[in-house]
């Protein structure tokens, strides 16, 4: 093992550094280097934060106890040998790097609850905001207006939208050198501030952001003309999107990093479109099915006919058996619309045709005579037959 530095160099304080002097140098350590706010480093990176911390915690629990300081001022590290692991942290180093933490508000409680610990609070919020500040780049919602013929076929539409993207002049980094990025002094890099009030019920601490740095935790020198310093230019894109066949009024697609980039190089967000159905002039749509009333001439209806219906997929001749009642409806299997896939089926729905017969409403003096005279027929007097009258109830339910 290579040769112990001495403590108060690690911790970069004088021999003679009072106790405040030691806490504030290994507090601004900690915030630097706690393998927390690395886990998303190179493994180079993390080996790095975790050595120097690891170092620097022995040193402060030995240099924050006023007997083993006294011996190690005396007799240097042979005085507190074995003495110097940190008896607080028992970090380990396994979990922290080995994906243990889920999510990234994981690591950020996690931090905040060690530094609150060491530092008695002010680190974050209680549950966690994340104390190395990412800055993911913002959602972007838009709709799409689509016609049912778009929807029925799928179609690849191109979405116009106005979105940040990372500044071309700096690389996204708000600057041209990398190390005019700097932690806000103020904040040491939370983004926020701490005030302390005393009053009759005792001290109160209130979190605010970050007055120096706007809350973001960084302080960039010689900021980029072309962004601000922000990483960010606004920019009109168009972004082209294919809405699968079968998509439904207000269903959202999401693509995935096509939202606003993030400040500083940080993820960007997503595009969430709303699918917005346009009513069509003729059909109705009920999931996958489609509704279509046809009206046909009174005698069309007593004698029969044969009828073109429209359907998605071009039109198509419908046979009216003679008799047919006003209110039957005609299931024409597969002439609806596809199925979205793992939504609603892969299979088509159905296309209902439903005829209603129109009553003229004027007739001419033959016309009447000739009505008149078969008006107590036998066959025009109204009896329903069973099938009648399961049409009627279902009409009732349906229409
Ligand atoms: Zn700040
Ligand atoms: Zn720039």
């Amino acid at each position: 093992m290579a040769e112990k530095r001495d403590y108060y160099e690690v911790l970069g304080v004088s021999k003679g550094a009072s106790a405040d002097e030691i806490k504030s140098a290994y507090k601004q350590i900690t915030l630097k280097w706690h393998p927390y706010k690395h886990v998303n480093d190179s493994e180079e990176e993390k080996k790095k934060a975790e050595e120097i911390f690891k170092e620097a915690s022995e040193a402060y629990s030995v240099l924050s106890d006023p007997d083993k300081k006294a011996k190690y001022d005396r007799f240097g590290h042979a005085g507190v040998d074995g003495q110097g692991a940190p008896d607080f942290s028992n970090i380990n180093f396994e979990d922290i790097f080995g994906g243990s933490f889920g999510g990234f508000s994981g690591f950020g409680g996690g931090l905040n609850d060690f530094l609150n610990n060491m530092f008695g609070g002010g680190f974050g919020r209680r549950g966690g905001q994340p104390q190395e500040r990412v800055f993911r780049g913002r959602d972007i919602r838009t709709r799409v207006k689509l016609t049912l013929e778009e929807i029925a076929k799928g179609v690849e539409k191109e979405v116009s939208i106005e979105r940040s993207e990372p500044c071309p002049d700096c690389d996204g980094r708000g600057t041209k050198n990398a190390s005019d990025v700097q932690t806000c002094s103020h904040c040491h890099g939370t983004g926020q501030e701490q005030r302390v009030t005393q009053s009759i019920f005792g001290q109160t601490v209130a979190y605010t952001t970050c007055s120096h740095c706007g809350g973001t935790g960084k302080e960039i020198k010689n900021p980029c003309r072309s962004c601000g310093g922000t990483g960010v230019v606004r920019k009109r894109v168009s972004v082209k999107v294919n809405i699968p066949a079968g998509v439904e009024n207000g269903m959202q697609l999401t693509v995935t990093g096509a939202g606003h980039a993030g400040q500083w190089n940080g993820p960007k967000g997503d595009l969430l479109i709303l699918i917005e159905e346009l009513p069509h002039p003729y059909f109705m749509r009920q999931g996958k099915d489609l509704f279509y009333t046809h009206t046909l001439s009174v005698t069309d209806a007593m004698l029969g006919t044969e009828v073109t219906v429209p359907g998605l997929d071009g039109s198509f001749k419908v046979k009216v058996e003679p008799g047919t009642q006003s209110g039957t409806i005609v299931r024409l299997k597969g002439h609806g619309m596809p199925g979205l896939k793992n939504y609603t089926g892969s299979g088509n729905g159905d296309l209902y045709v439903k005829f209603l017969v129109w009553i003229p409403r004027k007739l001419s003096k033959n016309e009447k005579e000739l009505l008149e005279g078969i008006r107590n027929n036998e066959s025009f007097r109204p009896n329903l037959n069973r099938d009648d009258r399961d049409l009627f109830e279902k009409m009732k339910e349906n229409f």
